[in-house]
């Protein structure tokens, strides 16, 4: 290998040197510009990978060991600097290098003759794999983080001590309608209605000098603003890191539009339910009152024709009005029949809309319905639906009404329960015909109440009416179903019902 000052003067003092920076791992090398010779020292050659020692080295060779990605750019940054533009300092990818990184950096000046002409340029290798690997490594952390301010399904903005936007991921551009690139730089209070708008950088401030927490780890609803002006709720939580001695705020949005439309429309399903199950209720109670009172009407119907058979005889001058009296007496008792057969026959025809529903989303809503306030009492809900019978034929309002009422009855029966599970299956028992299980792990029935458990006004309940089963017969019923009852393994109750699969599943 050749060493780069030759019989100089002082190169005992430069070979010392030279013996200490290359202890370091540190190469040198040294380019004549006017022969293109290039000459490197032992630890260069390590370095830089080439083996053999004696090896010619020549300029070409050196570029040759380079990635061909770099050796481009490499030769035009030494051909730059022997040209005399200022020094040299470029790093390159040395694949057949001995360093980790493989990754080497050259740095060099320009050494003049006695007449100031540049003659050499000479300087160092060095391997910078390290600081290449940290950059690798810093890279790989930021696109991480891209990725997940990609694909975050709430949106994150990132802001500093003084409320401008650093971070904004993909999810809050499409929840507020600005890019990513006109938000970063804005004050994060733009995203906000009055008066928290005006507000927002004092909020910062008291926060910074008091410490007093008002929404960093608790979170609260608040109310975000779109870029075009229009304004939303928003569930907000808010996390504080450090960076470099400034304080960092990361807030998390998530939009609860839709999470505030599906309340209003449970709640609209519920004032519907209440309704509707009034409406059969009344309807329920006077069918079964025309049916108890329907006897006793024709009773006194037939005794009103008796007595007046018998007092055609009569002799009596009130013979007339009396029997006109009665003539009316019987009229008004025929009428109150008829009264109430009509009121039978418009209960029993029931208004009932049927349409092509999923049965997963009736049962689901049903058991946000009826379940309400049932996680408290610990009741473990299973829904095991099978999407292969989903669709069916039904009035939505009535079915859920079916479904609500057996849910809430699975609830009182499990009321004393160690165990408490409430399972809802489906199943295609015919072509045609999908059936609904509902199993509880509650009381089961005791002996006499499977024989009347659908008899209306039937209840084991102390504030019981014991007109729900009997209403849901009747809808089942009415739809084309069976609806039966059985006690289960689990020592609960299991109901059954059937619906008409809708004609294009089946
Ligand atoms: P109510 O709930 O007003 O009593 P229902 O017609 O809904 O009226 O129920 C009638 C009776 O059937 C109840 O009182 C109860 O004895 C029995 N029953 C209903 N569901 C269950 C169940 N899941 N487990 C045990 N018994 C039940």
């Amino acid at each position: 290998m050749t060493s780069i000052v030759k019989n100089s003067a002082d190169a005992l003092g430069h070979e010392h040197f030279r013996l200490r920076i290359e202890g370091f791992g540190v190469g040198t090398w040294d380019l004549d510009l006017a022969t293109h010779e290039l000459e490197w020292s032992e630890a260069a050659g390590t370095l830089l990978g080439v083996a053999p020692p004696g090896q010619e080295v020549t300029y070409e060779l050196f570029l040759s060991l380079l990635d061909p990605k770099d050796r481009q750019r490499t030769d035009e940054a030494i051909r730059k600097a022997a040209a005399g533009a200022g020094g040299l300092d470029v790093s390159f990818k040395v694949p057949g290098a001995s360093g980790r990184g493989q990754w080497i950096r050259a740095r060099a000046g320009i050494i003049k003759d006695e007449a100031g002409k540049p003659r050499h340029l000479s300087g160092i290798f060095l391997d910078i794999g390290e600081e290449k690997q940290l950059e690798e490594t810093l890279r790989t952390r930021e696109s991480h983080l891209r990725s997940i301010l990609d694909t975050v399904p709430d949106a994150m903005i990132v802001i500093d001590g003084h409320g401008i936007i650093q971070l904004f991921s993909t999810a809050a551009e499409r929840l507020f309608g600005y890019s990513e690139a006109e938000a970063v730089g804005r004050n994060v209070k733009e995203l906000m209605p009055e008066p928290d708008r005006s507000r927002h950088d004092s909020y910062i401030a008291r926060y910074r000098s008091s410490g007093e927490r008002h929404i960093i780890g608790i979170g609260r609803i608040v109310t975000g603003k779109r870029r075009d002006g229009t304004t939303f709720p928003m569930h907000l939580s808010i996390g504080e890191m450090e960076s470099d001695g400034e304080p960092y705020f990361t807030g998390f949005v998530r939009d609860l539009t839709e999470h505030q439309q599906t309340q209003a429309r449970l709640q609209e399903l519920q004032s519907e339910l209440v309704h509707v199950s009034r409406l059969s209720a009344m309807g329920e109670m006077a069918s079964a009152l025309a049916h108890e009172l329907n006897q006793p009407l024709a009773a006194i119907s037939n005794y009103m024709k008796g007595s007046r058979r018998l007092l055609a005889g009569s002799a009596d001058p009130n013979t007339a009005k009396i029997e006109g009296a009665m003539d009316r007496a019987a009229e008004q008792a025929l009428r109150a029949g008829q009264i109430i057969r009509r009121l039978r026959d418009f209960v029993a025809r029931g208004e009932s809309e049927k349409r092509v529903e999923s049965l997963s989303k009736l049962i689901e809503e049903a058991g946000a319905l009826g379940l309400a306030g049932a996680r408290e009492q610990n009741v473990q809900l299973r829904f095991s639906l099978n999407p292969q019978a989903d669709l069916v034929l039904a009035d939505r309002v009535q079915i859920q009404q079916v479904l609500v009422n057996l849910f809430r009855n699975a609830l009182d029966a499990m009321a004393q329960s160690q165990r408490r599970e409430l399972v809802a299956t489906n199943s295609r028992v015919a072509d045609d015909m999908i059936e609904i299980e509902v199993s509880d792990t509650g009381t089961g029935f005791q002996d006499d109440v499977l024989a009347n458990l659908f008899q209306t006004f039937f209840t084991t309940k102390e504030t019981g009416m014991g007109v729900g089963l009997s209403i849901s017969r009747s809808i089942i019923e009415a739809h084309g179903g069976r609806m039966w009852a059985e006690n289960n393994a689990a020592g609960g109750a299991t109901f059954r019902f059937t619906l008409p699969a809708a004609p294009n599943e089946s």
